[in-house]
């Protein structure tokens, strides 16, 4: 017997956005035809999810000319579905406080034109990060207007297409700098330090010092509580011989979060001190150069605050980085 294909609206836009992520996929990430198709499978898996909602309000609302809708039409698909401006104006008018960014999907528009119609010239970076802005823009509404009536097996597609946009590097400079001043004011108030998420392990988790507050990844949205976070990196500690009380307020909340480049960073989750154990630093620091001494004397710190300040320096420099 023959195969069908079938698939709802919603089964078929949730597909395209899937194969839309795919290049992001470590192993195919540097393949620069499969983002030519990553465009122009996100943008037509956006406007599926779009009329999704549109249809769920009622039917009709898919048609172009909602005066010629039929229900016959809506089955054989003999009809012109409604151009992206009518939809958004459509989605406007439905759902009250309709909190949809366009400007990533008009941007994504735009590259996937030049794609289809004429040539197109940019940058891979560009590109990634113009597929990484429409994505999450679409993983909002998603969130917001779509999960709620979608099946289980949906939601674990979707869960899937989150996951990978997650541990891509574009999607997360994306989140990052749209969260930018938020997490600068946490940090630079000291009043939360970013630390590793224990889901999409990113430097993007950021515990309060405030424990009632909850904590929360400014990357996949996961929030846990500050004792969940500890239970959780605790459980994921294996054969760890550093000391888990911190020396500042004594409690059992010292982590460590992160090793890179020979660099170890320790943090209480209790009071918030860090410690960056940079092996190589520590030498270099022994050997103070002239310039430092200088420095000290006039600002008259004592080696353990100058030391203290290089550390900062050298982890704000660090954690730029990521
Ligand atoms: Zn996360
Ligand atoms: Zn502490």
């Amino acid at each position: 017997m023959e195969k069908n294909i079938k698939l709802t609206l919603l089964d078929n836009g949730i597909d395209y956005i899937y194969t839309a992520v795919k290049p992001m996929l470590k192993k195919t990430s540097q393949s620069k035809d499969s983002w030519k198709y990553s465009v122009l499978h996100l943008y037509a898996g956006i406007q599926l999810l779009l009329k999704e909602r549109l249809k769920q309000e009622h039917w009709s609302l898919i048609f172009q000319k909602t005066e010629e809708a039929t229900p016959e039409k809506l089955v054989t698909g003999d009809f012109s579905s409604v151009y992206y401006d009518e939809l958004i104006k459509r989605l406007k008018k439905i759902i009250p406080n309709f909190n949809f960014n366009e400007e990533p999907i008009k941007n994504l528009k735009s590259l996937r034109n030049k794609i289809e119609h004429f040539e197109v010239n940019i940058a891979l970076s560009e590109c990634q990060y113009t597929v990484a802005l429409a994505l999450d823009e679409i993983i909002k509404f998603w969130e917001s207007d779509l999960k709620v009536n979608s099946t289980v097996k949906q939601q674990q597609k979707f869960q899937k297409i989150k996951s990978i946009a997650t541990e891509f590097k574009a999607y997360r400079k994306q989140r990052l700098d749209k969260f930018k001043k938020e997490i600068d004011s946490i940090e630079t108030s000291e009043s939360g330090l970013r630390v590793l998420c224990p889901d999409c392990s990113s430097l993007s988790f950021v515990v309060f010092k405030n424990d009632i507050k909850e904590c929360q990844c400014f990357v996949c949205d996961k929030k846990y509580n500050k004792h969940d976070y500890l239970q959780k990196i605790r459980g994921f500690e294996r054969d760890e011989d550093y000391d888990p009380i911190c020396s500042a307020c004594q409690k059992e909340t010292r982590i460590k979060y992160l090793i890179k480049d020979g660099v170890t960073l320790y943090c209480c989750l209790k009071c918030l001190k860090y410690e960056l154990i940079d092996l190589e630093f520590e030498e270099n620091f022994r050997q103070l150069k002239w310039i430092d001494i200088i420095t000290m004397q006039k600002h008259n710190y004592t080696i353990d605050e100058f030391y203290e300040i290089q550390l900062d320096k050298q982890r704000q420099m660090y954690l730029g980085k990521e």
